[in-house]
């Protein structure tokens, strides 16, 4: 099995081209944020935790999430690999993940990492807030936030994956959805 990572701040595009790869390679997607929302509009119990943790523009706990996706790993199956998008998002995490493909007799294929700067953050969500309605859009003081979790949890990941050789970075600022694809696209095709 091929485990990939799509890497980037909230609104980079991660969930956009995830979709197009994982038809051309048949992987299978899994976008941690999107199984959240699920719990959510489900009305669960850790649904209901995640919803205020998301609205305030934090993380979930490293084990709920680590759970969703080793139950992801142990029930996929008809699939060339994993295309893991929103996830790992704290050192914590990414070790966690690091043994759970080690257990599985595997390595890490590569990430994927899509860069935008903070600006186009908030311009990438605000316009995506009208089209999706996401209730953690909604709200700068939630986006404010967000970018805040990134720097502070997510951003210290590239380090870990450029020190393992793994970390693969695009340009996710030029041009339209359709130029930025084709830029995922190539660098995918060059490490696949
Ligand atoms: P994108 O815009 O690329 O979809 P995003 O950061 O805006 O990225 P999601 O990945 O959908 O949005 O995540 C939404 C929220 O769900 C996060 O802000 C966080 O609170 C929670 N979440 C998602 N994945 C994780 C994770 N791996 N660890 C902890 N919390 C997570
Ligand atoms: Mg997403």
């Amino acid at each position: 099995m091929k485990y990939f990572i799509m890497f980037g701040p909230p609104g980079a595009g991660k969930g956009t081209h995830a979709v197009a790869i994982k038809e051309k390679y048949n992987l299978r997607h899994i976008s941690t944020g999107e199984l959240l929302r699920e719990q959510i509009a489900a009305g669960t119990e850790l649904g209901l935790k995640a919803d205020a943790l998301i609205k305030d523009g934090k993380l979930v706990p490293d084990e709920v999430v680590e759970g969703m996706i080793e139950h992801c790993f142990d029930t996929m199956k008809d699939c060339e690999g994993f295309l893991l998008d929103g996830f790992p998002r704290t050192l914590e995490q990414a070790k966690a993940l690091d043994a759970m493909i080690a257990a599985r007799g595997e390595t890490l294929s590569g990430v994927i990492s899509i860069m935008i700067p903070d600006e186009m953050v908030f311009q990438r969500i605000h316009h995506r807030a009208e089209i999706e309605g996401r209730a953690d859009d909604a709200s700068d003081d939630t986006i404010r936030n967000r970018i805040a979790t990134y720097h502070a949890q997510t951003e210290p990941l590239i380090e870990h994956y450029r020190n393992a050789g793994k970390y693969h970075e695009v340009d996710g600022t030029g041009g339209t959805i359709e130029e930025n694809r084709a830029r995922v696209l190539k660098l995918m095709e060059s490490i696949f």
